[in-house]
């Protein structure tokens, strides 16, 4: 796998796309804060959705076998799975045991971890995602490069030209509505031939045994509703304990995502309809893992709003493909280490550690501070480059001899002054590639420090 800043070097060349993709994203950031400020008690909702987390964290094996005897319960079927492979297997028995040859899809994070379109499409079934943004990437055989908005790093003159190619639409059309009501009217097909509908879960309700699932274009109910057969796919740490902290989480979970007040649709299920059949697919894969690690395990509270992708510097500006994770941005740089670490260790460092996706998680996960121990981790582990290590060793003892530290700045703001510009700005050194070195200033913090402790001192004398 490709280390994050080489893959972010491919999406940076389009400087136009990176502009535009920053902007949009910022966009949607600024109405997550001017929706979260239409409510006073938002730090408090913060502050309970974090506790109730913690204590589902806390208390999880009790929590997952409350939820899966309601469920049986109210008729539902409940199936276990250590891992994707086993996932994948349960979704693919399910099929085999109804005779199902078309499933209709709406937007699951944790199929697409899995990788279940593959398994199930190298089987010969028909796999049709239907959220609107999902169909788009499926289109083109991609992930989707972000977990609210799958297909942001397009724009609609590339969407126009997919779906002239895939669905017969106008030649250059690119309207947003009329590309909208294409796309309705081929997925509507698609509704009605489906033998079966598979759905996420946004949360699953321990107390109750039925659960919830959020989405804008009402595509879940529509599969749903439709086909016979209905499975709903989740990881063990979507449980809440009861029904009454929903109010909590879809307060804070569309806010977050996109500035909604509410999703368009929050539908609650809770036994098949008659006749029909109903499956929950419960997965771990590496989430026990995760939860086993004191210093990571609160990253498993996360609701999948995305905000902390739409606020973070780098995943603005280097788009979701970078990180080569289902989960992108600042969350999946903490998640996919617990899972991979060999292969997913230069996530960690794909951050500036501003801590700006920690000030916007709704369920306040320190993330900025565990991308910083998982650096620890991968130093040690010996994950670094060579380069940086010696790089990192030198600073260490730099720092470490405090008169060599000012000699040696002492020397650099010299040689600045009189250096010619190619010793920085050249095809060698990448940092001068989008930056200016800030003007030397005359005196260091120190020396300015020092002057005016003593002038202050005189004074009061
Ligand atoms: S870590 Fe927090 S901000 Fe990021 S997706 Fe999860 S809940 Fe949202």
């Amino acid at each position: 796998m490709l280390p994050h800043a080489t893959s972010a070097e491919k999406f940076l060349n389009d400087r136009s796309r990176s502009q535009w993709h920053d902007d949009t994203l910022w966009f949607v950031r600024e109405k997550r804060d001017q929706a979260s400020r239409t409510i006073p008690e938002w730090e408090a909702l913060r502050e309970a959705a974090s506790r109730i987390k913690d204590d589902v964290l806390a208390n999880l094996d009790e929590y997952l076998i409350q939820f899966e005897e309601q469920a049986s319960a109210n008729g539902i079927e409940v199936l276990w799975a250590a891992d994707a492979q086993e996932h994948n297997e349960h979704v693919a028995g399910i099929l085999r045991k109804h005779n199902v040859h078309r499933l209709v899809k709406s937007k699951s994070i944790l199929t697409e971890e899995c990788h279940l379109n593959e398994f199930l499409e190298a089987r010969g079934y028909d796999v049709v995602d239907t959220d609107l943004g999902e169909r788009i990437v499926q289109f083109l055989k991609q992930p989707p490069s972000h977990i609210v908005m799958p297909a942001i790093h397009l724009k609609k003159k590339e969407i126009g030209d997919i779906f002239h190619e895939k669905i017969g639409t106008r030649a250059g059309e690119d309207d947003p509505q009329r590309l909208t009501e294409a796309a309705r009217g081929h997925l509507r097909q698609k509704f009605l031939e489906a033998d079966a509908a598979l759905t996420g879960v946004n949360f699953a309700v321990a107390e109750t045994g039925g659960f919830v699932v959020c989405t804008n274009e009402g595509n879940a109910d529509m599969g749903v509703h439709l086909a016979p057969v209905h499975i709903a796919c989740m990881g063990i740490e979507k449980i809440i304990p009861r029904s009454e902290h929903l109010g909590v989480f879809l307060r804070l979970l569309a806010r977050s995502a996109t500035g909604q007040s509410i999703t368009s649709y929050t539908s609650h299920y809770h036994r098949p309809r008659e006749g029909c059949r109903m499956y929950i697919v419960v997965v771990d894969n590496g989430r026990s893992r995760q939860l086993g690690r004191p210093d990571f395990r609160t990253a498993l509270k996360c609701i999948r709003c995305g905000a902390c992708m739409n606020t973070c510097p780098v995943y603005r500006r280097s788009g979701g493909y970078s990180y080569g994770f289902t989960v992108p941005g600042p969350i999946g740089s903490i998640l996919s280490p617990n899972l991979d670490l060999k292969s997913y260790r230069s996530l960690p460092f794909a951050s500036t550690l501003c801590g700006s996706c920690s000030d916007v998680c709704p369920v306040k996960i320190n993330i900025h501070e565990q991308l910083f121990k998982w650096r620890q981790v991968v130093s040690r582990k010996g994950g670094q480059t060579f380069s940086k290590r010696i790089g990192l060793m030198a600073a260490g003892w730099l720092f470490a001899n405090p008169r060599i530290f000012r000699w040696s700045g002492a020397i650099a703001r010299s040689m600045l002054a009189v250096l010619p510009r190619m010793m920085v700005y050249n095809g060698l050194n990448p940092w001068g590639k989008a930056r200016e070195v800030p003007e030397v200033p005359g005196e260091t913090f120190r020396e300015w420090y020092l002057k005016n402790k003593k002038e202050k001192h005189g004074e009061s004398q």
